[in-house]
């Protein structure tokens, strides 16, 4: 039996998957389909919701599956516009003040754009030189903005919490934490560390390390002096303290631990020093957020998030640590398949530091939008967040039925209703912060301080301004108008 030719099966092979490179027309024509959705969404968003409650919540989407046959682009937008970017949280939205907002520059998403067609492999020097200098440029960048050394070594990341993987699997290795030390080696923070750091440390293997939640102050920043006995009664007691992991603003209220005081005692004792700065890294580049975040420069690894400070979309966070080498150790590997790439070793890898091989080109993401708009207009919008926070918890002062426990030290403002007697403040101000999501021009979220129902305002979007906190305001006061007249129990 012979077997017959290839080249007309190839041929026909050929012509259907031609389809995956568009032509000129065909580029355009989608190309202008997706700017209109986008130009439409730019100029619409200061009228859109913050919030959309919607019962199905992009069920619609299923409904169209992925099937053999294309579709055309209006329809696959309408699927986006309808099931996907209607249905709950708008954080490109000004009014989005809950958690810790995000951004969304127009210019990172163009050099997304840029990135994906283009697709340089960002994972080795010897495959694409430029595009690791520009990702080991903007790291450097960012260890000199918090006064890490020229030599530091680092990584961008898909966010801040793997981010914080690598920096714990890099102190794990540093300070030679085996599987027998374990259940001895001690880790010190506070009960308002982000909790991406307990995730953390149980995917690094270290989920038996015993945590010792230090006590904080009234302004909920850990306490160096409780710090010191808590590591004095852990030595004394056969433990190994290992770890201190501060925070550069906490997630909870905003809070920046006393990071000198810190250093001071992780030098004292060979800890290592990590500082979570996801949120609060770059007011570094602010001139009210800069001597805020001193001490930082001391600790071994830092995280800080570009898609938070730097209002870049979300997936890019950053980890910077102090000795390359302990970076590399933890990271770096060797296979027969990579040794072309072997020789060309100017400029750190990625895939060198990191656990991923094949990665996203997220340098470009940054750097165009930095280029295009100067590093000046982020530390205006910087500085603005931090006054605006400032005004907030001026504002609700001068409310007066609002309680402010804490001073803001970076952008996130506390704070609570006290209601007359007769309604129990916990249930008020949960309905109260029901009543203002549901409303969705703003949002805002809440936490737990003590047993205390708290509400949140946390000012990072570069859409924020005074009018949007102004809003936010106005808003709280007609719900606690409606919610006091309406009250049933
Ligand atoms: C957001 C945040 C994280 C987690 O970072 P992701 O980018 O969401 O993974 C960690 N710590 C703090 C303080 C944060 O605000």
């Amino acid at each position: 039996m012979s077997t017959p030719p290839l080249e007309p099966t190839l041929r026909h092979l050929e012509n259907l998957s031609q389809t995956l490179e568009p032509n000129f027309a065909e580029r355009a024509l989608v190309q202008t389909a997706v700017e209109q959705y986008l130009q439409t969404f730019l100029t619409q968003l200061p009228t859109l919701p913050s919030y959309t409650a919607q019962p199905e919540m992009g069920g619609g989407l299923l409904e169209s599956p992925i099937a053999e046959e294309p579709v055309p682009v209006q329809e696959a937008l309408q699927l986006l516009k309808t099931q996907v970017d209607t249905p709950g949280l708008n954080p490109a939205s000004a009014g989005h003040m809950g958690y810790i907002p995000g951004g969304g520059l127009y210019y990172a998403g163009l050099g997304d754009y840029l990135a994906a067609v283009t697709n340089r492999y960002a994972g080795l020097f010897y495959s694409a030189p430029g595009a690791v200098r520009m990702e080991n440029m903007l790291l450097r960048w960012m260890a000199g903005i918090i006064g890490f050394p020229e030599d530091a070594a680092g990584n961008l990341t898909s966010g801040g919490s793997i981010a914080s993987l690598i920096a714990l699997a890099t102190a794990r290795d540093a300070h030679h934490i085996s599987a027998a030390l374990i259940p001895k080696a001690v880790v010190y923070t506070t009960a308002h560390a982000h909790h991406c750091l307990d995730k953390a440390l149980r995917i690094t293997g270290l989920g038996e390390c015993p945590v010792r939640h230090i006590a904080m102050d009234a302004q909920f920043r850990l306490q160096p002096d409780a710090l010191e006995e808590t590591i004095a009664q852990d030595k004394a007691a056969g433990f190994t303290p290992w770890i201190i992991i501060a925070s550069a603003g906490t997630t909870d209220v905003g809070a920046v631990d006393p990071l000198p005081q810190i250093a001071t005692i992780a030098q004292r004792h060979q800890l290592w020093f990590h500082v979570d700065a996801a949120y609060g890294g770059f007011f570094a580049l602010a001139p009210s957020g800069l001597p805020t975040l001193k001490g930082i420069e001391q600790a071994d690894s830092v995280v800080m998030d570009p898609h938070k400070g730097l209002f870049i979309p979300y997936g890019l966070g950053a980890v910077l640590i102090k000795n390359r080498q302990q970076l590399a150790h933890t990271h770096h590997y060797q296979a027969n398949y990579m040794q072309d790439t072997l020789s060309a070793t100017e400029e750190a890898s990625p895939a060198d530091l990191s656990p991923e091989l094949s990665k996203h080109f997220r340098g470009l993401r940054l750097w165009l939008p930095l280029k295009l708009h100067g590093v000046a207009a982020f530390r205006s919008a910087l500085e603005e967040k931090l006054l605006l926070a400032q005004y907030a918890y001026q504002r609700l002062q001068e409310l007066k039925s609002f309680e402010t426990p804490v001073v803001p030290a970076l952008s996130v403002v506390i704070f609570r209703y006290l209601p007359s007697e007769g309604f129990d403040a916990n249930t008020f101000n949960q309905r109260l912060i029901r009543a203002v999501q549901v409303d969705g021009r703003v949002f805002l979220s809440s936490t737990m301080l003590g047993n205390n129902f708290m509400l949140r305002m946390a000012i990072l979007s570069f859409r924020t301004h005074q009018t949007t906190v102004d809003l936010a305001l106005q808003i709280l006061q007609e719900k606690v108008l409606e919610l006091e007249e309406n009250w049933q129990e």
